[in-house]
């Protein structure tokens, strides 16, 4: 009686602990997981993970951040209830095996056999790719429930953080946006703006510069707080390929990844391909689409940091609506899979037919599962070889150049070398300031030089990021074609910043002192008095046009010097701002020097005399309903340097309400999308319609508002695609170069080229003779001699045979002798004709100047 008892009441613990009061995904939603045209928004998602967490031991939640518009930004922690009670020392494991310096072998295995493999999940990153926001739940039930064993019994080996949306905005605006269509003949379509506040599809872009709250937040999981060894990331892609993609990757391969790190990526795409297999989902393909080369995505960063990264791919339905396949509409052609058909690599062909969300979610539950399962498996490898790739980095930068990089004192612009430096440290590398001046061979560097080590585990990301990248050609001969690269080939940091580096190649020694703090440095502001004037600010540095611009706006009296600005010992190039005294000012700059880091000089007002006044410049920036990243990309830049603008839309051109502005920015935008707001040619069929308030483009009463605009005396600004537009819409004697150039004569996917500026100019002060810019499917520029109402400014020029500096570039003959930059005037105002990008993913510090310059510049009547 007594052991019957004790048995009844053991199991109805047991019951009650484990299967606890969780409610089902659809008790609590109201519709299955996956349901045809039912989707769980942002709010949902992170009720039920909450309710889950309070009802199961077996789930945690936390917030690792606040998103871009305010919401807090989750994540889920799984494991046995043990692990998790445990869990701080897990983490204290996964920081030591992190860096072996100081952990010797012996006591490295120690951790190696008490330590737990953590796996990191994120979902949705791109928010119309869906599923697996919605998979993530049922993934969670199933663990808190106790239905799924394989999950369960994995997770006495490993800690699983699930991040159910790594865009919770985009999730609500994607869900908000299908629900008010669906059911109409829009369902499915397209949003008219971004589904990420600033930047889209490229928040997947932005993971070595850390631009947005979002990364910044997954950065200190994967580098601080967290530090896991596995992370799968899931997408979505087209709808009429194979079903699923899983890694192995497609070469070409990037040299500074531990091929260790390969090989793991392999042994976890493999598990995952195999449960897929056994249960019988079709279509699954390996080793074919993406690349496993470049520098930028959220599953690739790990990779450089010693963690595996794992991408998955499914094929999309329409956000939840179903889409019918016809077995002919099935098609390779992509990298690795030149046909649809049964190949090594795709052994199990998808025949056609009905795709639905609940799919997509099958395959990520497989996936997840598969992963765990094999992490568990080889708990105590990943863990050991975490470590040992660790350990081979500090080696390496022990033993082989490069040594190091030196950023030397004084820099140009202080400023963004302290950006720079804080992207390295948010990527957990370890920067050193040097505490005197030092020698390397017959170098002088100052005391105040910033050092990257090499001989840290975060060797492979510091090094990839500083030095100058060559895109692997990995043909067997010239008759094959050319592997094109998935995205950019050329990132290399400095460049892009206009940060003088240099790269170290011996061995050396100096006295350094290690940064714990990001290196901005504290300017103090003299006080207010009678002999001051007011204050200088250094062309050269982004800041100070940031300030220039608050300045502007609140009223102060802003002036510009067109001469060197003498400076007690030393001068200020060109081109140099000037704000004068009056209440209030110190406050301001104060404000400005503390958030923007602004440098304030005090001059007197001899200094000034020659000085020529601004005005406050009136912005619109073009923002198109098939929404422009480059747009987005722009609005950040223009947010973070508080540069005053307005949006204005296809309705407000074509109304002629652009008369009042200064300045119209066009991004980098296709001249059919600016004209038409559709795709035309091959793209065409990718077009579908918008709702009809956001049909169209500016049309042809835009076109001559934009002539009327310009010939009225204001600034047309174009970026990249954009000149296309002008040059053609305003007639202007110049001509695209590369127009007419195929893919074969001409190739620059995302390279960093060198250019020379024409110095003197109001839109380059502030700029080096020489520099580089970012080019991308951009323009380059033929001019002709001046005549009538049109003049021209060459204001930067290819002046090397090759002007490649760090990427990919096939035709450089093009680019030799052709112009860059080029201002024209029309009539009384100008347009601006950026051959390159001048603000790339909000990379490109080295070149914003060029765009500020253009802004304050536009005020001039
Ligand atoms: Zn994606």
């Amino acid at each position: 009686m007594h052991r019957i008892l004790f048995l009844f009441l053991t199991v109805f613990f047991i019951a009650s602990a484990e299967a606890a009061e969780v409610r089902s995904p659809e008790e609590y939603l109201g519709f299955p997981i996956g349901a045809d045209r039912k989707l769980a928004d942002y709010n949902e998602v992170m009720g039920y993970l909450d309710e889950l967490a309070a009802g199961s031991p077996w789930v945690e939640t936390e917030t690792i951040g606040t998103t871009t518009l305010g919401r807090p930004f989750i994540m889920a922690v799984l494991s046995t209830p043990d692990n998790l009670s445990n869990l701080s020392r897990y983490k204290e494991i996964s920081r030591k095996l992190a860096d072996p310096r100081g952990l010797p072998a012996g006591e490295a295995e120690q951790l190696i056999k008490e330590g737990k493999t953590f796996v990191l999940i994120t979902c949705n990153l791109h928010s119309t790719e869906i599923a697996s926001a919605q998979a993530a739940l049922e993934l969670a039930y199933e663990i808190a429930s106790g239905e799924n064993d394989m999950a369960r019994n994995a997770l006495e080996e490993t800690v699983l953080f699930l991040i159910p949306s790594l865009n919770p905005d985009g999730l609500q605006m994607v869900v908000d946006w299908y629900e008010k269509w669906v059911g109409t003949e829009y369902e499915g379509c397209e949003m008219p703006w971004l589904y990420h506040h600033y930047v889209g599809h490229d928040n997947n872009r932005d993971w070595f510069m850390v631009n947005l709250a979002e990364t910044r937040a997954v950065f200190e999981v994967y580098f601080d707080t967290v530090i896991p060894h596995v992370v799968l990331d899931m997408h979505q892609m087209w709808s009429t390929g194979a079903r699923l993609f899983l890694p192995q990757f497609y070469p070409p391969a990037n040299v500074n990844v531990d091929p260790i790190l390969y090989r793991e990526i392999g042994l976890l795409g493999y598990a995952m391909q195999l449960e897929c297999e056994e249960r019988d989902l079709a279509g699954v393909i390996s080793d074919a689409y993406f690349t496993a080369y470049w520098e930028g995505t959220s599953m690739m960063t790990p990779w450089w940091h010693n963690q595996v990264g794992l991408l998955s791919e499914a094929a999309s339905c329409r956000v939840a609506t179903p889409v019918y396949i016809d077995e002919v509409e099935l098609e390779g052609g992509s990298k690795g899979f030149p046909r649809y058909e049964h190949r090594i690599n795709f052994p199990n062909p998808w025949p056609g037919g009905w795709w639905r969300l609940r799919d997509i979610v099958d395959y990520e539950l497989a996936i997840a599962d598969g992963l765990l399962d094999c992490c568990a498996r080889h708990n105590e490898r990943f863990l050991r070889n975490f470590y040992a790739m660790g350990a081979r980095a500090v080696a390496q930068g022990k033993n082989e150049p490069p040594y190091g990089f030196v950023i030397p004192a004084p820099q140009d612009d202080p400023v963004t070398a302290a950006r720079m430096i804080e992207a390295f440290m948010l990527g957990g590398v370890e920067v050193h300031e040097a505490v005197k001046d030092f020698m390397i061979g017959n170098r002088l560097y100052r005391a105040g030089s910033y050092v990257i080590r090499l001989d840290q585990p975060y060797r492979a990301y510091a090094k990839d990021l500083l030095e100058v990248q060559e895109y692997p050609d990995i043909r067997a001969s010239e008759k094959e074609d050319f592997v094109r690269p998935y995205d950019v080939t050329g990132w290399t940091l400095p460049m892009q910043m206009g940060i003088a580096c240099e790269e170290i190649d011996e061995p050396f020694e100096a006295e350094l002192r290690l940064l714990e703090n990001y290196p901005y440095a504290e300017h103090a502001l003299p006080r207010e008095n009678e002999n001051i004037w007011g204050f200088a600010l250094d062309p050269r540095i982004n800041a100070s046009y940031a300030a220039a611009f608050a300045l502007l706006e609140n009223g102060h009296t802003v002036l510009r010097a067109d001469e060197e600005l003498a400076l007690g010992e030393d001068a200020l190039p060109a081109g140099a701002l000037l704000v004068q005294s009056r209440k209030g000012l110190t406050d301001d700059a104060r404000a400005l020097s503390r958030d923007l880091h602004a440098i304030f000089h005090p001059v007197t007002g001899e200094s000034a005399a020659a000085a020529r006044r601004l005005k406050p410049v009136k912005t619109a920036l073009f923002k198109p309903w098939r929404a422009s990243m480059d747009e987005g990309w722009t609005r950040y830049l223009f947010d973070t340097h508080l540069v005053p603008y307005e949006n204005v839309t296809n309705e407000q051109i074509k109304e002629g309400e652009i008369g009042d502005y200064d300045a119209l920015v066009l991004a980098d935008i296709s001249p059919d999308i600016i004209k038409k707001g559709e795709w035309t040619g091959e793209y065409a069929r990718f077009s579908r319609p918008m709702p009809p308030d956001y049909e169209g483009g500016i049309e042809d009463e835009g076109v001559e508002n934009i002539k009327k605009f310009v010939a009225g005396g204001g600034t047309l600004i174009c970026f990249g695609r954009s000149c296309d537009f002008a040059i053609e819409a305003l007639e202007l004697p110049v001509r695209n170069v590369l127009e007419k150039a195929g893919p074969d004569d001409f190739y620059a996917p995302g390279s960093i080229l060198e250019v020379a500026f024409r110095e003197g100019h109001p839109v380059t002060y502030g700029m080096a003779g020489k520099g580089h810019v970012f080019f991308t499917n951009s323009p380059a520029f033929a001019t002709s001699l001046p005549f009538g109402k049109f003049d021209r400014s060459i204001l930067a020029a290819y002046e090397k045979k090759n002007p490649l500096a760090s990427g990919l570039l096939i035709g450089p003959e093009r680019l030799y002798r052709r112009a860059a930059l080029v201002e024209m005037t029309y009539d009384r105002g100008k347009v601006l004709l950026f051959g390159f990008r001048p603000q790339h993913r909000c990379q490109t510090a080295g070149t914003y100047k060029l765009i500020f310059n253009a802004l304050l510049e536009s005020g001039r009547k």
